[in-house]
């Protein structure tokens, strides 16, 4: 059990982690870059290790563990169980973010919603995208009958202090923080990183590979550059020489990272000081071909 000196913790609202880097689906613009495909897939442990070091310095409202796709981790079961046992219900909302087309590929959702309150979210782009998939839609409208059946029948009410066991979201609009398309990605370059984090609609707290990031997008960069062939392209140099919060900071470094990362920073040079943003209605989504899920 996780004991938090709470006169010391620093609070965070929410925390995103990545059990999985790859998704069944690729939306135009995604905000944690699964469009471009690049792998990694996670277990309890590697996730258990990631947390360990911060779990008694933070104190987290909510912890969304997602992707990429979480449904496509087959630890994902054993990583929300071994959460849970770190940070109990009374403290820390724990959330599944999921596009929900594998919902019903999976029935230990059940246990988990009923006896560990975990939260389901279903991001529901294959009913907005552009191009319509009908198989799709139906195994997640499916898919969200059956959470919503698991919630409806534990014991506890479904309004919990912390909101509903399961929702969806429907209207989901990108900012796309980058210029052109797969390996021609470009940042943006000006000086008003106020208007670039005014337009931010990606700006949560990342914990990827034990090391904490101010938002997704300068989480991932690495991973993506590198999956696109251009890690070498010296106008992302900067921002891949980004430095993480590592396990070892102090107190103070922490406390200073902290009370930063909500605000804009030199990092928001590379996203657009302008409205970027790709609406719901106008993505377009693809699937992903078979066997994206590999652990590399
Ligand atoms: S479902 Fe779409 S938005 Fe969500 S992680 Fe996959 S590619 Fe990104
Ligand atoms: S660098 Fe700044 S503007 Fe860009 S995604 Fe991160 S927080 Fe948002």
């Amino acid at each position: 059990m996780n004991i938090v000196d709470h006169k010391k913790a620093i609070a965070v609202d929410n925390l995103d982690i990545h059990v999985i880097n790859s998704c069944n689906l690729r939306c135009q613009g995604c905000n944690h870059l699964a469009n471009f495909g690049y792998e990694g897939l996670f277990t309890e442990n590697e996730l258990v290790e990631w947390i360990n070091p911060w779990k008694n310095r933070l104190s987290f409202k909510r912890i969304s563990l997602l992707g990429g796709e979480p449904l496509l981790n087959p630890h994902l079961k054993n990583i929300c169980v071994a959460y849970r046992r770190l940070f109990p219900s009374e403290e820390t909302k724990l959330r599944i973010t999921t596009n929900g087309i594998l919902i019903n590929k999976c029935p230990w959702l059940k246990e988990l919603i009923q006896e560990y309150n975990i939260h389901v979210q279903v991001s529901l782009h294959v009913l907005n995208g552009r191009t319509q998939y009908p198989k799709l839609i139906d195994q997640v409208m499916q898919g969200l009958r059956l959470i919503e059946k698991w919630a409806g029948e534990t014991p506890r009410p479904v309004e919990y202090k912390w909101g509903p066991y399961v929702d969806s979201k429907q209207k989901l609009n990108f900012q796309v923080f980058y210029q052109g398309a797969g390996c021609d990605i470009k940042p943006f370059k000006h000086d008003n990183i106020v208007e670039s984090k005014r337009h931010c609609t990606c700006d949560t707290l990342q914990l990827y590979k034990h090391n904490l990031y101010k938002c997704a997008p300068i989480a991932y960069l690495r991973e993506v550059l590198k999956k696109v062939g251009v890690k070498n392209n010296a106008d992302w140099q900067p921002y891949l020489n980004y430095i993480p919060l590592t396990p070892d900071c102090s107190y103070d470094d922490l406390k200073r990272f902290m009370g930063t990362q909500p605000k804009p920073e030199w990092t928001c040079r590379m996203c657009p000081p302008y409205s970027n943003v790709i609406l719901s209605k106008d993505r377009e989504l693809f699937e992903q071909p078979p066997g994206v899920a590999s652990r590399k």
